[in-house]
């Protein structure tokens, strides 16, 4: 990671009330100023002409990238400098490789079926990011591919056949060195062939790999449930922690809702909003769903913090003139919440609450014993 504004400032002129302090020959107020630009990268490091050897020394080292990114085939492998993901985020997912032999029977089936894979998860379409093709044809398709020639000799470090323990072992060391060092032999991406024939060994050691620290994985098999499973890891992995997913604040319909349909209310996380979303969907009666804003955060995390209060729930249906649509006056707010129940009808007087389940896979049993016998 680069050196913050205050890091640099410590070298500056001002910090060490040296002649020249705030002398705006760099072209900001102060030095104070410049240092902040400079660790954005917003200013060169030139531009103050006081700047000592030691700070050029530490800056140069500090921006250096610990591991290399590889643009092939049209996929970004690599380019990581943290080790931990909440320690910034992650910058490139590992890469999801499947690879082809064009001379093995059968291909053109495999390639058909990794070409349409594709799942619909938090907003976001998943789908195999690269092909690999080895063999004498390549054929020409437009999804993202390149030859396992190409990819071998592209600068990334291939790790193939080297059973669990040894592979996992490699990944850590070559990533922990990458961060701590900044030593050219340690700044390559790195792929792992994944072989096999027991898919539970294959996809347990792929969950593994994605989260120490495989660039890339290469698979020689491809199963669709295997890939939704590491699809979906890998996004929880590679979701940047400092902007929780959420979805518009707003009212949504499922199955064609009128004013007597039911009322649900939740939070405006996405993982939460798409579990509900899912059950309200495949209910057999249509429904509302409530989305209260609450900058992405869960229902009980957004009322710790105070993002889901009576007042903002009121204000939520206020600016939605929501009284004003329906007839039903029962809102079924999430079991986590139930603590909230007479706080919230206290707020809310136009409707009475109703206390649901805590989690969002019990609302079909909820709806069919509650509200619909
Ligand atoms: Fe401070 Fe800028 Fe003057 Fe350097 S050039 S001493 S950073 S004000």
């Amino acid at each position: 990671m680069g050196l913050s504004g205050l890091q640099i400032f410590k070298y500056l002129p001002a910090a060490k009330k040296a002649e020249n302090t705030n002398c705006k020959q760099c072209g900001c107020p102060t030095c104070m100023a410049y240092a902040m630009k400079l660790s954005k990268c917003q200013v060169d490091i030139s531009a103050c002409p006081f700047v000592s050897d030691e700070l050029k020394d530490l800056f140069e080292y500090s921006s250096k990238q610990p591991q290399k990114t590889i643009d092939i085939g049209g996929v970004k492998i690599g380019g990581e400098n943290v080790l931990y993901r909440h320690e910034k985020t992650f910058i490139n997912k590992t890469v999801l490789a499947v690879l082809i032999d064009t001379d093995a029977k059968g291909w053109q089936k495999k390639l058909e079926t990794v070409e349409n894979f594709e799942i619909k998860r938090v907003n976001e379409v998943l789908k195999v990011d690269l092909i690999v093709f080895k063999g004498k044809e390549i054929p020409d398709i437009t999804f993202n591919h390149v030859s396992l020639g190409e990819l071998k000799s592209c600068g990334i470090k291939f790790i193939e056949n080297n059973g669990f323990k040894t592979t996992s072992k490699e990944l850590i060391d070559m990533r922990t060195n990458a961060i701590k060092t900044k030593e050219e032999k340690f700044s390559a991406p790195v792929c792992v062939h994944i072989t096999g024939a027991d898919d539970n060994k294959i996809c347990a050691k792929s969950a593994f790999y994605i989260c120490k620290y495989a660039n890339m994985l290469l698979f020689d098999k491809f199963d669709e449930a295997m890939f939704s499973t590491l699809m979906t890891l890998r996004q929880n992995i590679f979701t940047d922690p400092q902007k929780p997913l959420q979805v518009e604040s707003k009212i949504y319909e499922f199955n064609n809702p009128d004013e007597n349909s039911l009322i649900f209310m939740t939070t405006n996380f996405a993982l939460t909003f798409f579990a509900v979303a899912n059950e309200l969907e495949n209910l057999p009666v249509p429904s509302y769903l409530i989305v209260t804003p609450a900058d992405g955060m869960s229902v009980l995390t957004a009322w710790s913090a105070e993002k889901f209060t009576a007042k903002m729930v009121s204000k939520t249906l206020k600016n939605l003139d929501f009284a004003s649509k329906v007839k039903n006056r029962k809102i079924i707010i999430p079991g986590l919440l139930a603590h909230m129940k007479e706080e919230l009808e206290e707020e809310i007087e136009d409707f009475e609450i109703v206390v649901g389940t805590v989690d969002a896979y019990a609302i079909s049993d909820f709806v069919n014993k509650t509200l619909c016998m």
